[in-house]
């Protein structure tokens, strides 16, 4: 049976059985227990089903890991510590020394950092691109060793709205995964499943958990990309790990996401915490009222700074004047949480407004219930050279605010004031 996404989101994924608990409990154990040795080798073969060990599952995250997958339409998905392990993972369990992806040039900065410096470690090259360059232009930039294309669908913190249409085809023409980060627009305001893309990620401590309580990611799987089209061996051939198991004969449209779980999740221990998927899916239950709200509260902002004398820009791809905004419309059912705006007078003028800022606090954070700023290109795009900064869509006075669901009038009083420091 299948529910309309405000459903899922308070229900999917655990649905109790006579005398369990109605919520999703905690299942704080890092082992399970087993009637024969036997059952414990075929876990261990990966020839049944069920839990071994906390390090690569557990009942309370496979409960978000199933919410997740109704939300977005997926087939599977996996539970990590973290976002940034999501996009590790992602491309690591398609990509190996050697190996080429295709990435969108306006992505979040630790993401850059991963892509740019960790992943060159590892033998893994990466090329940026301009979406907004025609697909002839794209098509040039893939390489026969290219593995995947990766891009956000409303990117942190440019707010650029990915043309899908145009990423998919570039893709497709590659015969190589979509990879999307849907952190910002959540499924409540786009399905990049619907929308061309194969795989999607989400950092999880971003709106999902809504609450700034937890960090954690996600890996969705939408279940039909072709594993078998001969650039992907390590899908097609044995995996010497498990006594030759050849994950798109032995599961089929589950290939991508098990391998993910049973090499990268298995080698890497870096899956979530029981106690962060409880608190993530807890938050999830409201995705659909908050998001509702962050988009309002986002849009009044924007149009109330917009018009502030003392502003002088403002970037929202809710507002009409933005230049993604009929991509916004064609994709997306609102403009997410996250504006960006700059004051006259530059960067240290706009320190003063952040300073003064009485309800939206600085901090490292977006998306959460509370308002809240940051300066990027001081804080979390640091590390990002001058040229990376601008590529990420970082100018030196971008503030970015976080728009939570308070009630919008405080909110521009606050902003208001806050404007009058100047
Ligand atoms: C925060 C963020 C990440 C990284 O997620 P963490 O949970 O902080 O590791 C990845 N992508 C986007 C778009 C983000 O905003």
């Amino acid at each position: 049976m299948s529910y309309r996404l405000e459903t899922d989101c308070v229900q999917a994924g655990w649905s109790p059985k006579n005398g369990e608990p109605r919520v999703a409990p905690i299942v704080q154990s890092t082992t399970y227990a087993y009637e024969s040795a036997k059952s414990v080798a075929d876990l261990f073969d990966l020839k049944a089903n069920g839990h071994m060990y906390s390090r690569i599952s557990n009942p309370t995250c496979e409960v978000l890991e199933n919410k997740i997958a109704a939300l977005e339409g997926g087939v599977g998905a996996l539970a990590t510590s973290a976002g940034q392990t999501a996009s590790t993972i992602a491309i690591a369990n398609i990509c190996t020394a050697g190996d080429h992806f295709i990435a969108s040039k306006s992505l979040y900065g630790g993401t850059v950092a991963l892509f740019t410096n960790t992943f060159k470690k590892l033998g893994i090259s990466v090329t940026y691109v301009d979406f907004n360059a025609p697909l002839e232009e794209l098509k040039k930039e893939v390489l026969p060793n290219t593995k995947a294309v990766f891009a956000e669908t409303i990117a942190n913190p440019a707010l650029d709205i990915l043309d899908f249409d145009k990423a998919s085809s570039l893709a497709k023409s590659a015969e190589v995964p979509l990879i999307v980060d849907n952190t910002f627009a959540t499924p409540y305001l786009c399905k990049p499943f619907e929308h061309g893309a194969d795989i999607v990620i989400h950092s999880a401590t971003k709106y999902l958990d809504g609450h700034a309580v937890a960090v954690g990611g996600l890996i969705v799987d939408k279940g039909t990309f072709n594993w078998s089209n001969g650039k992907f061996p390590e899908m097609t051939e044995p995996d010497p790990s498990y006594h030759g198991v050849v994950y798109t004969k032995d599961f089929g449209n589950l290939a991508y996401i098990i391998k993910a779980r049973v090499q990268w999740i298995r080698d890497l221990g870096s899956y979530m915490s029981p106690m962060n998927a409880f608190l993530i899916n807890l938050g999830m239950e409201t995705l659909h009222l908050r998001m509702e709200k962050h988009c309002e509260n986002a849009l009044l902002l924007a149009k109330f700074l917009e018009s502030h004398p003392k502003v002088s820009w403002v970037n929202y791809p809710g507002l009409e004047s933005h230049k993604d905004h009929a991509l916004l419309n064609k994709y997306c059912k609102g403009a997410s949480g996250v504006l960006t705006f700059g004051v006259k007078g530059g960067e240290k003028e706009g320190e003063k407004v952040m300073n003064a800022l009485k309800l939206a606090k600085i901090l490292v954070h977006v998306a959460d219930v509370r308002t809240c700023v940051l300066h990027p290109a001081s804080m979390t795009h640091r590390q990002l050279s001058e040229e990376a900064l601008k590529d990420a869509g970082v100018s030196p006075d971008l503030i970015r605010v976080s728009v939570g669901i308070e009630n919008i009038e405080d909110l521009k009083e606050d902003f208001q004031n806050a404007l009058s420091a100047i």
